[in-house]
């Protein structure tokens, strides 16, 4: 029999920057830690392993969200970073470990920094869930079609995760991440069921629009993020370089 036990485990308060809700999250358990692990060679099942856990760790939350897929629909990439980094935080406390190569000399330098140091978040300035239902246009120069884009939700990326094989190689997912329709005339080339009609009238863009639309991605859909970012001396040539955290990485160097 398993006796009454109530652990109080850390938790962590985050609002997420582009829906603007907030979450409080638990330390991961020995039992979520030991799921993430599998998932390492699971690679048909990991996001959703990932999700599943992130989901299960989160103790207090938004009104707005009521189970799991709708959770799924109404965060975005950006925001599915936040929560990784609350859950970090609360399972393993401010300090990272990093291990990297100075790209001056290709010394490896390794430390710890402090992951609340180098957090920085820039918020969407609007309603709870109102950047989901917006809108980005930018109007093509030499085509004259009209490209819409939307944040990416953490569904819309399962989404393409699922369909993306068949169809098209690995340089067009972040296109099609960002992308929701283009218009042309009175034609709309929206996402179906496999992405087609939308990647077929994508390819056939002049390739300087297809050059305004990176700079749109980049500077445009940018502007809500989480960030931590570190200048790292080198101890070999004493340059110093730029060290961004990926979250996810860091989740898996801890359960080795
Ligand atoms: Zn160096």
């Amino acid at each position: 029999m398993i006796p009454q036990i109530n652990i109080e485990y850390p938790s962590y308060t985050v609002v997420t920057p582009q829906t603007l809700l907030t979450y409080k999250l638990r330390s991961l358990t020995v039992n979520d830690e030991l799921n993430l692990k599998a998932s390492i060679t699971d690679e048909d099942n990991s996001a959703s392993i990932m999700n599943r856990t992130i989901f299960n760790c989160i103790i207090e939350k938004p009104e707005q969200i009521t189970d799991f897929k709708d959770w799924l629909k109404k965060t975005t990439a950006e925001d599915h970073k936040s929560l990784m980094y609350a859950l970090y935080h609360c399972s393993y406390g401010d300090d990272i470990e990093y291990t990297n190569s100075c790209p001056y000399c290709n010394a490896i330098n390794s430390g710890v920094v402090k992951l609340s140091k180098g957090i920085k978040i820039n918020n969407y300035e609007g309603a709870p869930l109102e950047i989901l239902d917006k809108d980005y246009k930018l109007s093509l120069e030499i085509s004259k079609a009209d490209v819409y884009f939307k944040y990416p939700t953490v569904q819309k990326s399962l989404d393409l995760g699922k369909n993306i094989e068949k169809v098209l190689t690995d340089n067009i997912e972040p296109y099609l991440l960002y992308i929701d329709k283009i218009v042309y005339g009175d034609k709309t080339f929206s996402m179906s069921e496999n992405n087609i009609d939308l990647i077929t009238m994508f390819k056939i863009l002049p390739a300087k629009d297809r050059k305004s639309i990176d700079k749109f991605i980049l500077n445009e859909m940018n502007k809500y993020t989480i960030n931590a970012s570190y200048r790292i001396k080198c101890s070999s040539c004493a340059k110093t370089y730029k060290y961004d955290i990926d979250f996810v990485v860091q989740f898996f160097r801890q359960l080795q």
